[in-house]
């Protein structure tokens, strides 16, 4: 059975039940609105299946959730932001007017997090920044579970980057992946629902390839997607995710240690660009021209679309949810609250 929510309704439970488990109302809403998008957009992996995840860490103490992060002014074109080991978006929420304004001075600004938590995806990140006009691109680093190209080892992470390009008479197109094969949470679900997983995707705890998702979490890893030049992108992001931002690696981070903890204490790094400044006006028509093209030569989608029809979908019909699961984010709410005893 399912439940049917809209965005909002759903977006306003998940924020009681992060307050319920220890965030202020504040934080707790930045990080219920990306969780409800993901769930909005079919992005399942990073939607309410994460909330296990959120919880856990937030009850071992691993993740602060009443984190006020410190914004700095570093220098002309790059704020740096000390996420007080709070998750990422709340940080990028807080440094966001100061970054916009040296964007506008500048045609280019950096925005370098550290001692952040991310256990969502990206696009949520810089999709924004694209629907104002801006190209953006972030990086992310996580915990080690990518084995590098020709180790059977973990030591990068599943490392994400995205890209969002503003369109004349369209959403952004946005892409936002995994430098792994495919997210962790991917192989999480499909451990879960009891299915294999294709056989490139990673190894066992001997460095056998496996498509059993249990044996890749069991010890073994993930691997880098394209082979040596997907390894070479995961060690650019934690480049630009860790060292960059004076954050921690992913070999560096100890939320394996830690009963419960899921996120990893790493960093983010965002890049805006106006893509105005150097191709004037007609940018948004030049980007649209290069997809047609790709249109032309048989490309059926640009990335992002299969979310942005998700989205279309749910603004119409609603988000909806297994019941076992909302019964799951209501068990998660105070007596008090009246959603706890009451079915919609
Ligand atoms: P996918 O491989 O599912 O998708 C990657 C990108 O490719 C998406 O933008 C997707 O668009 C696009 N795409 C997929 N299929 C096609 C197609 N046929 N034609 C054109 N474009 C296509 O993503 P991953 O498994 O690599 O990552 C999933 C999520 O996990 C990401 O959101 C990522 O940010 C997140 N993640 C988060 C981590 C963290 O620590 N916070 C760590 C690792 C991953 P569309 O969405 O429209 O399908």
């Amino acid at each position: 059975m399912k439940i049917n929510l809209r965005t909002e309704a759903l977006e306003d439970l998940v924020a009681r039940v992060l307050t319920t488990n220890g965030m202020s109302g504040e934080n707790a809403r930045i990080v219920a609105a990306v969780v409800a998008g993901a769930e909005r957009d079919g992005a399942r992996s990073h939607g309410l299946f994460r909330i296990p995840g959120y919880i856990g860490t937030l009850r071992s103490g691993w993740v602060n959730g009443i984190s006020v992060p410190k914004v700095t002014d570093t220098a002309p074109g790059v704020v740096t932001t000390d996420a007080d080991n709070g998750y990422s978006q709340i940080a990028l929420a807080a440094s966001r007017p100061l970054l916009l304004e040296k964007l506008k001075r500048n045609g280019i600004a950096l925005l370098a997090i550290r001692n952040s938590h991310h256990f969502a995806a990206l696009w949520p990140d810089v999709e924004p920044f694209a629907a104002a006009g801006l190209l953006a691109l972030s990086f992310v680093n996580t915990r080690s579970r990518v084995a590098p190209w020709g180790a059977t080892k973990p030591l990068l992470g599943t490392n994400p980057m995205a890209f969002a390009c503003p369109r004349r008479n369209a959403p952004p197109m946005v892409w936002d992946q995994a430098s792994s094969v495919t997210a962790m949470g991917e192989v999480m679900l499909a451990a879960q629902d009891g299915h294999a997983v294709a056989k490139d995707v990673g190894i066992d705890a001997e460095g056998r390839s496996t498509t059993d998702p249990k044996a890749i979490m069991a010890g073994g890893a993930l691997l880098p997607f394209g082979g040596h030049k997907g390894s070479a992108i995961a060690a650019m992001v934690e480049i630009l995710a860790a060292a960059l931002t004076a954050g921690r690696f992913g070999f560096e981070d100890r939320s394996a240690q830690i009963f419960g903890a899921e996120s990893s204490n790493a960093g983010q790094s965002i890049i805006l660009l106006d893509p105005s400044v150097t191709a004037g006006a007609a940018f948004p028509a030049r980007v649209d021209e290069l997809f047609s093209r790709l249109m032309s030569v048989g490309v059926s989608r640009l990335p992002g679309d299969q979310r942005y029809a998700a989205r279309r979908r749910s603004e119409r019909d609603g988000v909806f949810i297994e019941s076992k699961i909302y019964d799951y984010l209501r068990s998660l709410l105070p007596p008090s609250d009246p959603e706890r005893s009451h079915a919609p």
